[in-house]
């Protein structure tokens, strides 16, 4: 597996990266296990200040951090920023609550004076895609960092610089050596990494097949994993939606990051009375999308992260025509270098079409007619995943109800998908389980450790 840096808009190979030797992989275990001996005993407290002078670091030098995302993954520049903001935000949240979210809980027993005292277990691995190469880490980082859990880290092997340039700013802010390390590896080091005795657990985010893939390591091995996988979100729009609100918040819930967002809205399920007006709004908002270089600001169709992911993207979207589908806008080519895609809709996608419970990773939208509440719940249900969800409706109890009866481990009403540091992040069914952000992340690798006293 080769580590490299490719500008997905000049297609330009700007640095490749050495894999990692077992060697080092050893230095990084014995470094992280003696950083976790000492951290297991000092408390979370002494740990903020480092979390609060790397959230300063990143908003001082956001445009620069940000540049290396768009370099090498595509994404449009004020979308970098904006991920290198939230990053720091959800340091500062760590660091602000971290101790006090830790803190011994007293439970209530006849057996004597019980509460659990909140530990740390070990090393993790730290396995991430390349969609928000720095927020995936941070959701994972912060939190663990104030337990005393030392991380190793695998990050996609087309984001090598973006990793780098995150354990970089972690090392400045004052982190000790092992708290993070950045390493090269190969999935049989990865295995191995997992099966060492000092490592206590794996969080991974990724596709399926790649989080079945090191689950199934985990298990072997009795460690604990959390799996943030992917996403084929719907977006219900309900016969009493605030029209102007869904105009507002639809196109970019499919099109942010270039629609590489797990919890994107990928299906558009609409009532029949407002089908129509709905997809030609929609076509009418994809066809503004303009492409360019990704650094320039004024650019609002970024490349896509890669030529691997273009080429897959185009793939499914042929397979969906071949199988019936209609191509309701876009799928032209756009005569530009970098590997873009052009915004597409496609509708008429019926069950038996493989775009129907596929997860597509790219800037194409599927929409969908139904005829009734009833059928719209049944048809987001009917997905192999279950992240996040959106419903749109002006009565509330409505809406609730609506939003209560979705297999979905997220679901916004009358807004697109959200993320901040203060709420939970992962989903049900095929799309994982456990949950980062917010005090589930936190507790995620800790040892509720019972201290009773008789
Ligand atoms: P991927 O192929 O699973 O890769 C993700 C990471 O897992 C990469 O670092 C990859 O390494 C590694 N990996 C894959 N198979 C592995 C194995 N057998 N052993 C060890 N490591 C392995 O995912 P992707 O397709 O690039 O990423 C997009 C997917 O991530 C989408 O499905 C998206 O929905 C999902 N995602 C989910 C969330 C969430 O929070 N739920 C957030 C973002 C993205 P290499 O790069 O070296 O192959």
């Amino acid at each position: 597996m080769a580590y490299k840096t490719i500008n997905p808009y000049t297609n330009e190979l700007l640095k490749t990266y050495p894999n990692t030797t077992d060697a080092e992989l050893e230095q990084a275990l014995a470094s992280g296990h003696q950083l976790y001996q000492q951290w297991r005993t000092a408390a979370p407290s002494t740990r903020a200040a480092t979390l609060h002078q790397l959230a300063t670091l990143m908003r001082t030098e956001k445009h620069q951090l940000a540049t290396v995302l768009t370099t090498e993954m595509g994404k449009l520049i004020g979308e970098a920023e904006a991920e290198v903001e939230l990053c720091a935000d959800i340091a500062d949240y760590f660091a602000d609550h971290g101790a006090d979210l830790l803190a011994p809980t007293p439970l209530t027993t006849g057996a004597g004076k019980a509460y659990f005292a909140k530990q740390a277990v070990g090393i993790l691995v730290m396995v991430e895609p390349w969609n928000f190469p720095y927020y995936q880490i941070m959701r994972v980082f912060a939190p663990n960092y104030m337990v005393g859990n030392p991380m190793i880290l695998k990050h996609a092997s087309n984001t090598p610089s973006s990793a780098a340039a995150f354990a970089d700013v972690v090392t400045r802010a004052g982190a000790p050596a092992g708290s993070l390390t950045n390493l090269f590896i190969s999935y049989d080091q990865v295995s191995a990494a997992i099966a060492d005795k000092r490592v206590a657990g794996v969080a991974l985010t990724g596709s399926e097949r790649g989080g079945a893939a090191v689950a199934q390591e985990a298990g072997a091995n009795l460690k604990k994993s959390t799996m943030e996988l992917g996403g084929n979100d719907a977006f219900i729009i309900l016969d009493d939606a605030d029209w102007d609100l869904v105009k507002a918040v639809a196109p970019q819930a499919r099109l942010f990051n270039n629609g590489q967002v797990c919890s994107a809205s990928k299906r558009f399920i609409v009532m029949a009375d407002k089908y129509e007006d709905f997809l030609a709004y929609m076509k009418a908002e994809f066809a503004k999308a303009k492409p360019g270089d990704p650094l320039d600001p004024a650019t609002t169709l970024a490349p896509m992260n890669s030529a691997r992911a273009k080429q897959k993207l185009q793939k499914q979207v042929d397979a969906a025509i071949a199988a019936g589908a209609n191509v309701y806008a876009g799928n032209h080519p756009i005569d530009l270098p970098g590997q873009f895609f052009e915004p597409t809709i496609l509708t008429d996608i019926t069950k038996d079409n493989p775009a129907f419970d596929e997860e597509m990773f790219g800037p194409v939208a599927a929409v969908y007619k139904v005829h009734s509440e009833a059928e719209a719940i049944a048809l987001a249900n009917d997905s192999s995943y279950g992240l996040g969800s959106t419903v749109f409706s002006q009565d509330a109890n409505r809406a609730d109800r609506v939003a209560q009866q979705l297999e979905a481990g997220m679901t916004t009403i009358n807004r697109a998908w959200i993320t901040a540091p203060e709420l939970p992040f992962g989903g049900v069914k095929h799309s994982g389980y456990g949950r980062e952000l917010c005090e589930s992340g936190l507790n995620a690798f800790v040892n509720e450790h019972l201290i009773l006293n008789a």
